[in-house]
């Protein structure tokens, strides 16, 4: 005969063809139905697009009660209220943005026990009206979305999600589910300690999303670079283009209207009624170009972007991660591009400098900073790199730029000794700091006013570089910072040593270099016509 839990996840097939109208279950969601259902609690980490909101929607079906869903995509909540309905399943929300009729239709709605799913912004927990209204219903689970908004760490932190953790301590028997697509090990244990998920399962997919094509190349004139690659691999295609500043967001935007590419900007110095018609008409036009800084993205549940483009390095492997699985959820090839240069490097080590927060916060940051340079400046498939950040192995992709055109590597012991010499004789026989360009200057033998003015031109390394063109000088510095190797400082950008710099000027240790392909500027293999 069959137990209670088999006739119940019976029900969630059934709810799974009758509802969504799907024949399957996709991956992992089975069992993560079947322990929510039971009652238990999950860690969910699945990729964007693996299919998480099912993992909540069809236990709050089966289950007596209505299911309680916290998110902070308060701006898509009516749109996913929406579509719920048309399905038939009856679905709420409350946020700040409805006004007092809306709410009290909704909590009556709840009291009544006619609601299936109700969608609470996190703030909502702060009040202490909305809990009373909690108390007062039968609550089939909380599902806690978005859930690494709780990471400090992360550049999506909620400091009203850290209050969270009272769910358990006020409803302990209600089954919580807590889901993210963000996927490092530690960020893991953040959301179980912070959230108090100790005893929940964890259900951990694989985070490989083999249509995305990843290639990063060096920043040269990325504006221009970026229209090379639109014209020549995504003519017509709808995209995300990130950068950091809102100027430049401004800046690039214009340039690719200018250029003919339908292009719109995002970002949170716009204002409300711009940002959410600029969202729209990305969502339902075809072939725009959404220009944005990070502000953009989260939610939003497009399948046909074909490409991510970042004219800036993003802060950390986690959120280029989280950027660029905005491509291809459609599981169509997708590319994810990024341009990055020294001086990306200079100004996140001037804003990790100038961040609050103490010596750890800081230093997090520049972890963070260095996980990403170093997948910069792989001579490894990018994909191997980026999953074996997430603790996954994985083997060569044949789908990244180092699989497709291989950089070749080279000793550049003689050169890093030179550079890092440089960097030490300015310090030591000088007491001076300067950023990368008045060493390369140096190693060039330029008598630029700089060199001139402090002298420069009297060290025993001035003109020793002349083998190497600048851009390989520059090359070599983000790959010394990249290796931990050399650091940069301050407003300026200076270059300083590190411990480990040492062992190269000791001829301890070899230093090996990624030479970039010959490729065109936007790193395709076909050259623009
Ligand atoms: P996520 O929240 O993880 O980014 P969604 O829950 O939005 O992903 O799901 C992504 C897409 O996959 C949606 O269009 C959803 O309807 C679809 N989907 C989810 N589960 C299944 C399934 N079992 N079979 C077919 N399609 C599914
Ligand atoms: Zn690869």
């Amino acid at each position: 005969m069959a137990s209670p839990t088999d006739q119940l996840t019976d029900e969630a097939l059934r709810t799974l063809r009758r509802v969504f109208g799907y024949d399957t279950f996709r991956g992992n969601q089975r069992e993560i139905i079947d322990q929510v259902i039971g009652g238990g609690d999950a860690l969910v980490l699945m990729p964007t697009g693996g299919g998480k909101s099912l993992c909540y929607q069809i236990p709050a079906l089966v289950r007596d009660g209505v299911g309680v869903v916290i998110s902070p995509l308060i701006a898509l909540m009516q749109d996913q209220v929406d579509a719920l309905t048309t399905l038939g399943v009856r679905a709420g929300f409350l946020n700040s943005t409805q006004d007092l009729d809306a709410r009290r239709r909704v909590e009556s709605a709840f009291l009544a026990g006619e609601l299936d799913l109700l969608y609470l912004a996190p703030e909502a927990l702060r009040t202490g009206s909305t809990v009373a209204l909690l108390d007062r219903g039968d609550i089939a689970l909380f599902a806690i979305d978005e859930a690494h908004c709780v990471s400090q760490w992360g550049h999506d932190f909620r400091p009203d999600y850290l209050a969270l953790s009272m769910l358990h301590e006020r409803w302990p028997t209600v089954p919580r589910i807590a889901l993210t697509a963000t996927a490092t090990s530690a960020t893991r244990a953040e959301i179980a300690s912070r959230l108090k998920l100790e005893d929940a399962r964890h259900f951990v997919a694989s985070f490989d999303r083999p249509n995305i094509q990843y290639r990063i190349v060096p920043k040269r004139e990325p504006r221009k670079q970026l229209l090379d690659l639109l014209r020549t691999e995504h003519p017509g295609d709808a995209g995300i283009v990130y950068c950091l500043s809102r100027a430049s967001v401004d800046k690039t935007a214009e340039f690719l209207t200018q250029n003919g590419i339908p292009a719109l900007p995002y970002h949170a110095g716009l204002d409300a009624v711009t940002r959410a018609t600029n969202q729209k008409r990305f969502l339902r036009e075809d072939g725009l170009v959404m220009v944005a800084t990070i502000a953009f993205g989260m939610g939003i549940d497009k399948p046909d972007v074909r490409f991510v483009a970042h004219l800036d390095l993003p802060k950390s492997v986690e959120g280029y991660y989280q950027e660029t699985g905005r491509a291809g959820r459609d599981g169509l090839p997708s590319t994810a591009w990024l341009a990055y240069g020294l001086q990306d490097v200079v100004q996140q080590r001037k804003m990790i400098d100038s961040s609050e927060g103490d010596l750890a916060h800081r230093r997090g940051l520049a972890a963070h900073l260095d996980a990403m340079l170093a997948l910069c400046e792989t001579v490894q498939c990018r994909r191997v790199q980026l999953l074996a950040y997430f603790g996954e192995r994985a083997t060569p992709c044949g789908n990244c730029d180092t699989c497709l055109s291989p950089p070749e590597s080279w000793d550049g012991t003689v050169a890093a000794q030179k550079l890092l010499s440089t960097v030490l004789r300015l310090h030591r026989e000088r007491n001076q700091k300067f950023g990368a360009g008045q060493s390369i200057d140096i190693l060039l033998g330029r008598k630029t006013d700089k060199v001139s003015q402090y002298g420069h031109d009297s060290l025993t390394v001035f003109g020793v570089g002349t083998e190497l063109s600048e851009a390989d000088w520059r090359a070599v510095v983000r790959q010394l910072l990249a290796q931990g190797l050399l650091a940069v400082e301050g407003d300026y950008g200076t270059l300083v040593l590190t411990e480990s710099s040492r062992d190269v000027l000791s001829r301890q240790r070899q230093v090996t270099m990624r030479r970039e392909p010959t490729r065109t500027a936007s790193g395709s293999r076909t050259p623009t016509s």
